[in-house]
């Protein structure tokens, strides 16, 4: 009953359902409750739309090992480093033009810095959707303002589907390209995380105090890889270095043999690179660059 009536409300996200938890608990208030048909199918609407609304995470997967397992598959334009930062020239690979240049988007006499973004029309609706909260996401927890761009914005970022998840560091002026590819790269946690890239953040690993924190053990590391643990002069921004960073690859990232290319330091069995979205810290860090309080 229940599948069918979602099948007959809404017929063309049928084939990506799943019975949710929230669902089920919405059939359970039904059934308890015994209200009218009409509240019923008030319910059931809800219900089928938080279907079609909802993301596919695939099970465990943190945002470091879904970027990992996008862009893994192809060989990419532009150059890539640390597995999703677009670099225009090899110049920049080891440097963070954040800091050598500056990078920060502007802030208006409100206190809002609002950062113009398009959408191409690669996106279905339910998968913009899903950009949208990403972007959207900001709002709550900083003075960052995505908004939609106008024909005067001078630098915008024009989100595309290009092979893989990346996005260049910071602001770069003009258009810039963030890649949200449709097969792999839609969950929430991954949109904050190539956002976080654009607004000037690099990865916890590589921070320039990441030696008292995690250690990098090269020798398991996929031969031509060992740039990916280039230590830069990041954005810390003050605050601790953080293992439930959104920013924070996995032990095993670019792992040529399935052992850890990175281990806590003290406690090597402590977990990390397991966020799904933004720590508090990568909240603090991004308020205290954008100063966003004052
Ligand atoms: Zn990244």
């Amino acid at each position: 009953m229940t599948l069918l009536t979602c099948r007959f409300v809404f017929p063309s996200c049928f084939p990506s359902l799943r019975l949710t938890g929230r669902c089920v608990q919405s059939f359970l208030l039904y059934q308890h409750t015994q209200n009218s048909e009409v509240g019923f199918y008030i319910k059931m609407m809800f219900c089928c739309y938080s279907f079609c609304h909802a993301e596919e995470i695939p099970e465990d997967l943190s945002v470091s090992e879904l970027l990992e397992r996008a862009n893994t598959r192809f060989d990419n334009e532009p150059e890539l480093i640390e597995g999703d930062i677009a670099i225009p020239s090899e110049a920049e690979k080891n440097a963070d033009p954040c800091t050598s240049r500056g990078c920060k988007w502007g802030k208006y006499t409100d206190g809002k810095v609002y950062i113009p973004y398009y959408i191409t029309n690669h996106f279905s609706s339910r998968e913009k959707s899903i950009i949208t909260r990403g972007l959207e996401s900001f709002t709550s927890f900083s003075c960052i303002r995505f908004r939609p761009s106008r024909s005067s914005d001078r630098d915008w970022l024009q989100i595309e589907s290009q092979n893989g998840c990346w996005s260049y560091v910071g602001r770069r002026g003009g258009k810039q390209v963030v890649s949200l590819a449709r097969s792999g790269c839609l969950y929430h946690g991954t949109v904050q995380h190539e956002l976080l890239h654009a607004l000037g953040f690099n990865h916890e690993q590589t921070r320039s105090d990441r030696d008292n924190h995690i250690r990098v053990l090269l020798h398991n590391v996929v031969s031509g890889m060992e740039h990916n643990f280039n230590k830069i002069a990041t954005l810390n921004q003050g605050t601790p270095y953080d293992y439930n960073s959104v920013m924070q690859y996995h032990r095993t990232a670019f792992s040529k043999n399935g052992q850890p290319t990175m281990v806590p330091i003290p406690n090597a069995n402590v977990s990390f690179g397991t966020a799904r979205e933004m720590s508090r810290n990568d909240i603090a860090r991004l308020n205290t660059l954008y100063k966003c309080c004052e």
